[in-house]
């Protein structure tokens, strides 16, 4: 079984049917979701692993999505949840454990692998710039859950994947690949506002989107950017154009996607769309 067809398996299951939602899949890298109140009591405030979470409306009532990080041990975790003017409480939900792919990439440029020290300078200063937009947190009513595919192409890698670069093991994979001739316009999934932009050792040039709430996207190795840090922007304009500047094998865009400040499955948001991309899925 080829792996996107595995993967669409399991989102279309766990799927919220006729909702513009994320699809749940509680997982390191996943998305939990948890009810709280009736919406006629004021929005809680959700923290996990003591970070805010996203709080928005579904059926008369306020629930909190959570992105588990992909190093959460699997078993019970807590939720801490506090009402408006009432005394705090937890809930607890189950991770269950997730095998990921291992994908083994041949990189050209060594130092992209084996970074120099004034590489390694760079790279610490980009980690510390990159830590401070995502943890960035827009109070906003209304989220757009209901996300588009921002490109067309191959699906040449998926999230998750423990990666060797070189044969050197590394971090996993933080995205979902995308490839497609350079140059090939990349749309923003949703509405939201440019964090940042600039180009990165790893990442290449990029683009950072808050769409509110903690829900952050990125898009990495682009040959153009086409939008400034600051600008608001609506589902479908135009973000920047496919390239292949950092550490990458060939042009092919590197969607990353944030909920509070922990990387999580960007094909959970669009579940419904990934027959869209062309056939080849292989973990990258
Ligand atoms: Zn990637």
């Amino acid at each position: 079984m080829k792996i996107r067809n595995c993967i669409v398996c399991w989102i279309v299951l766990a799927s919220p049917a006729g909702l513009a939602m994320p699809a749940l899949n509680a997982v390191p890298g996943g998305i939990v979701q948890l009810t709280l109140e009736p919406i006629d009591q004021p929005a809680p405030t959700v923290t996990f692993n003591q970070r805010k979470t996203l709080v928005t409306q579904q059926n008369g009532n306020w629930i909190t999505l959570i992105g588990i990080p992909l190093s959460t041990k699997p078993g019970e975790h807590k939720a801490v949840v506090q009402p408006v003017g009432k005394s705090r409480y937890t809930i607890a939900f189950d991770v269950k454990p997730k095998k990921y792919p291992e994908s083994y990439i041949t990189i050209k440029n060594k130092r992209k692998v084996n970074p120099n020290p004034d590489d390694m300078k760079r790279i610490k200063k980009e980690r510390g710039q990159l830590g401070k937009d995502l943890a960035r947190w827009t109070q906003q009513e209304q989220i757009d859950l209901d996300f588009r595919l921002p490109a067309k192409g191959r699906m040449s890698g998926v999230f998750g994947s423990r990666r060797f670069f070189n044969k050197q093991p590394r971090n996993p994979h933080s995205g979902l690949d995308i490839a497609a001739p350079k140059g090939t316009a990349i749309h923003a999934p949703a509405s939201g506002t440019v964090i940042d932009t600039g180009n990165f050792f790893f990442n290449g040039n990029t683009i950072l989107v808050d769409h509110g709430q903690g829900l952050i996207s990125g898009y990495f190795h682009l040959s153009a950017i086409d939008v400034k840090p600051g600008q608001h922007i609506n589902k479908g304009d135009l973000l920047g154009k496919i390239g292949a500047t950092g550490r990458v094998t060939g042009p092919h865009l590197h969607w990353n996607m944030y909920l509070n400040h922990t990387k999580v499955d960007p094909a959970l948001f669009v579940y419904d769309q990934l027959t869209e991309l062309d056939d080849g899925a292989k973990a990258r």
